[in-house]
C-alpha cells in the first residue's frame, strides 16, 4: 500500500476547531493532506503511578502499532503528561526519520505556571511541538537559528522564543525529505 498523508491521533478532548486549524496548519506546513483520527484505546495502562504521569515511549509504541500503518507520518495529540525515564517530563518527541511522534498540550498551558489560561497560546505552543515533532520525523535535527521550530526546548518560554516554521537551512531538508522517492 502506497503510504500518504500526515494522521493526527487525538487522545481526549479537544476542540474541533483547534484540530481543525492544527490539520490545516500541519498541511501547510509539511505539504501533505492531513487525516484526524480518534485514539481509541484505554491508555490507563500506561499511566506510571509513581511519577503520576504517561509513560510516553510506550504510547509513543502504541500509536506507531496500531494507527501508523497507512499513513506518510502519525503523529499522537495527547492531553496527559508524558514522560521519559531521563527527564522530569517531554513535551513530546518522535523517531528520527521514523514514521510516528506523539506531542501533548499539558505542559503548554499557562495554568500549569500558575498563570491565567490563554488558549490562542495554547494553540500556538501546541503547533511548534507538533511541527518539530514531525520535523524529525521527517529527518530533520535539532536547529540552533534561534526563531526555527527545530530548536530544542525545556521550557515553554523557549516554545514562545522560536516560530512555528522552519529557518532557511531546515526549509531546505524538508523540501529535499518531502520530494524523495
Ligand atoms: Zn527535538
Ligand atoms: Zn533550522
Amino acid at each position: 500500500m502506497e503510504k500518504k498523508g500526515i494522521t493526527l491521533v487525538v487522545q481526549g478532548r479537544f476542540e474541533k476547531t483547534f484540530l481543525d486549524q492544527m490539520a490545516r496548519d500541519i498541511e501547510t506546513a509539511f505539504e501533505w493532506p492531513v487525516s484526524v483520527v480518534p485514539l481509541t484505546h484505554d491508555i490507563l495502562p500506561f499511566f506510571d503511578a509513581t511519577r503520576k504521569q504517561y509513560d510516553a515511549n510506550r504510547l509513543l509504541q502504541l500509536v506507531h502499532a496500531d494507527y501508523a500503518a497507512g499513513s506518510l507520518k502519525t503523529i499522537g495529540l495527547f492531553q496527559v503528561d508524558l514522560f521519559i525515564p531521563i527527564l522530569t517530563y517531554i513535551f513530546g518527541q518522535a523517531q528520527y526519520k521514523g514514521s510516528t511522534g506523539i506531542a501533548s498540550v499539558y505542559r503548554l498551558r499557562n495554568e500549569q505556571y500558575g498563570m491565567a489560561g490563554n488558549e490562542r497560546l495554547l494553540y500556538e505552543r501546541f503547533r511548534k511541538v507538533v511541527i518539530h515533532e514531525l520535523g524529525h520525523a521527517f529527518g530533520l535535527i535539532h536547529c540552533h537559528v534561534p526563531i526555527c521550530v527545530m530548536r530544542p526546548g525545556t521550557y515553554v518560554e523557549d516554545i514562545d522564543q522560536k516560530k512555528h516554521f522552519f529557518c532557511n537551512k531546515c526549509a531546505a531538508e524538508l523540501e529535499l525529505a518531502l520530494h524523495k522517492d
